[in-house]
């Protein structure tokens, strides 16, 4: 292959664009993934066999243009990019289902892409099907402020159907397009600047990272610190999986030669020595350690004083320890992120840790110490074996699908709640009548009032907790001495009925009194799962 930029000099030169693809659930957007990858440089050169390396390139990479897809589709991995600083995305297309149109997750990837100042090309998919419906979509961006180009705006929008893979030309030339006019240049030449976009653990191989380079270019053989690790270029590899000696601008490539796992969204630095890199790479673990360690402390801290607000509140409150172990670093931050989506004031969600590979023993005894459960998203069983009683006792989650991890999590939660007792007003009664019985000593201070209420609403019940009322402001709250209808004792009175009502240490009723009974429930967290694919917990 010819490699013009080994002659370039220090040029500044266009370099494709980075793409991230995001969406609601459902619409397409792993399909879509697939679909293009299938049009993709490696599935040519590697018959269409691709292994998943996190990112592939659309088009030719040595000649004419090309567009690297991000692999995982998501916000999640998409703002935890970002979040560790890596601006790596230059466009997001949109994905929004024809014939369902803009959702919640739509609008999220439309706040996720505003919020970054990453400019969006809309796809529109699923036009094959009979349901689908592009016009109502695009009126539902353009009440969302996307200015399509349809309405004389500048967000390009493209029909396509992942299924039948019709439209990708169109969504690719839209893609050019939008590079062009955003006029992506990068440094060829120098020392490489890139990010971490997946990274893996290979049995033979070791830890395994795809990147992409921002900027220059990574050779093969250089030290590297990525993160807080660092190596030695042992091979790089293009998308095909062929061994290459350089990587440049917006290759995503497979690096081998790293001591330890870096993470999606770490940066890669070439630095000219294994001694430096080593050095670089201690000063960045201890500064790393020190930044989780203040976190963890602000994060304690912040846990207590919550802990101690909602005990008098008496809030419903909810932990589950979570270990996630998933196929790939990118999806385990995405897991470990769409499980935090459950979290809110009562509910928890704490994920002790989260790796690559299969549910190893050691996982089990993590999981038995902290009396977690284990999320084994994409990866296969394992781990069994001579397990003891408790670490068999783990319970194990094997999903693949997000959305069912969620429901079964959610579930999980509500199980675990416990039930928190609280008065609500079981019913109301107004004071008609009041009639005095006079005590022993025939003096009013010694006699008892009996209040003639009628129920308004609801019930008075005689275990109920009576509230006294007077032109709307509490008085008095106590206990039921007596409940009479018709003289004879009853339990409760339903509305609508009659009854003389006794309270324990209150004499002082009032015609137009309001007696307000107030019943224990216990209120349990419920989960909600919406048919768009959200999950809640209700408490
Ligand atoms: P994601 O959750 O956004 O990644 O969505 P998927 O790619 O998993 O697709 C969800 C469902 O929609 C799957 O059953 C797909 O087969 C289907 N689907 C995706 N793209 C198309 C399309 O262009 N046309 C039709 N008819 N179905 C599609």
């Amino acid at each position: 292959v010819k490699r013009q930029h080994t002659t370039e000099g220090s040029q500044i030169l266009p370099r494709p664009p980075v793409v991230t693809v995001m969406g609601h659930v459902d619409h397409g957007k792993t399909s879509l993934l697939d679909a293009l990858r299938n049009t993709s440089v490696a599935a040519k050169e590697a018959g269409g066999i691709t292994q998943h390396v996190g990112a592939f390139v659309v088009g030719m990479p040595d000649s004419g243009p090309s567009i690297t897809f991000l692999d995982t589709p998501g916000h999640a991995a998409f703002s935890e990019m970002r979040a560790r600083g890596a601006a790596v995305t230059d466009i997001v297309v949109l994905v929004v289902a024809a014939d369902d149109g803009v959702m919640p997750q739509t609008l999220e990837a439309i706040a996720h892409a505003r919020s970054a100042n990453v400019p969006i090309v809309v796809a529109i998919n699923k036009c094959d099907k009979p349901g689908a419906n592009p016009e109502r979509v695009k009126n539902q961006l353009a009440a969302e402020g996307i200015e399509l180009e349809d309405i004389g705006g500048n967000v390009q929008v493209v029909e396509v159907s992942a299924m039948k893979s019709t439209g990708l030309d169109k969504l690719e030339e839209a893609l050019l397009l939008e590079a062009v006019d955003m006029d992506l240049k990068a440094r060829v030449e120098g020392p490489a600047q890139a990010y971490v976009v997946e990274a893996r653990l290979d049995k033979g191989r070791g830890p395994l990272a795809t990147i992409i380079v921002k900027a220059g270019t990574l050779v093969s053989g250089h030290h590297v610190v990525i993160g807080s690790q660092w190596g030695r270029l042992r091979a790089i590899r293009d998308m095909a999986g062929k061994q290459t000696d350089r990587a440049t601008p917006a290759m995503p490539v497979e690096i081998e030669g790293l001591k330890g796992l870096p993470m999606a969204g770490d940066d890669v630095i070439v630095v000219e020595s294994e001694e430096r890199a080593k050095m670089l790479s201690e000063g960045r673990k201890r500064k790393y350690e020190r930044d989780r360690l203040l976190k963890a402390e602000e994060a304690r801290v912040a846990e207590a004083e919550k802990k101690e607000a909602e005990s008098e509140e008496g809030f419903i409150r909810v932990e589950l320890p979570i270990i996630v172990k998933s196929d790939v670093q990118g999806t385990a931050q995405a897991v470990a992120d769409a499980l935090r989506t459950l979290n809110s004031p009562q509910v928890f969600v704490n994920i002790v840790h989260s790796g690559v590979g299969a549910v190893s023993h050691s996982d089990l005894e993590r999981a038995q110490a902290c009396g977690a459960c284990i999320v084994a998203f994409n990866v296969k069983g394992g781990g069994s074996g001579n397990l003891s009683a408790a670490q068999a006792s783990v319970k194990v989650f094997h999903h693949r699908v997000i959305y069912h991890l969620l429901e079964d999590i959610g579930k999980l939660i509500v199980e675990k709640a416990p039930g928190v007792s609280e008065l609500e007003v079981a019913g109301e009664a107004e004071v008609l009548s009041i009639f005095k019985v006079l005590g022993k000593r025939r003096s009013e201070e010694d006699g008892v009032s009996i209040a003639g209420c009628k129920v308004m609403d609801g019930r008075v019940c005689r275990s109920g907790m009576m509230r006294l009322l007077r032109s709307g402001e509490v008085l008095f709250e106590g206990s039921c001495a007596s409940l009479k209808r018709e003289k004879q004792d009853v339990e409760q009175v339903g509305k609508g009925n009659e009854c003389g009502l006794v309270m324990g240490e209150w004499n002082d009723f009032r015609v137009g009194d309001v007696i307000q009974c107030m019943e224990a429930v216990i209120r349990k967290p419920k989960f909600v799962s919406s048919e768009s694919g959200a999950v809640r917990i209700e408490c």
